[in-house]
């Protein structure tokens, strides 16, 4: 039996571990299980570089969009990478 999570279930894990790093008002970088994906909310929408997003689209976010809107709600969990967030954001620049 496949006990795969389901896309929520991993946005929420990634969430949950700090894996979001909300880098500008827009820009985000969300530590996946594969690689570090680059997410950006545009007006009304969000863009990922995923392999999933390449292939579905954003009509049916992936899970670091997910993860990304997750954080967006709960600002206390910047708190723990505000560190790596302003280096990041030094980069920028
Ligand atoms: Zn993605």
């Amino acid at each position: 039996m496949s006990t795969r999570e389901t896309v929520p279930e991993k946005a929420t894990r990634l969430k949950r571990n700090y894996r979001v790093i909300q880098v500008t008002e827009r820009a985000f970088m969300v530590i996946g299980d594969h690689s570090t994906y680059e997410v950006r909310r545009f007006n009304g929408g969000w863009y990922c570089n995923c392999r999933w997003t390449k292939f579905n689209g954003t009509l049916k976010p992936c899970s670091h969009i997910r993860a990304a809107e997750q954080a967006m709600l709960d600002p206390a969990c910047q708190e723990v990478v505000k560190p790596l967030a302003q280096l990041l954001a030094s980069t920028l620049n």
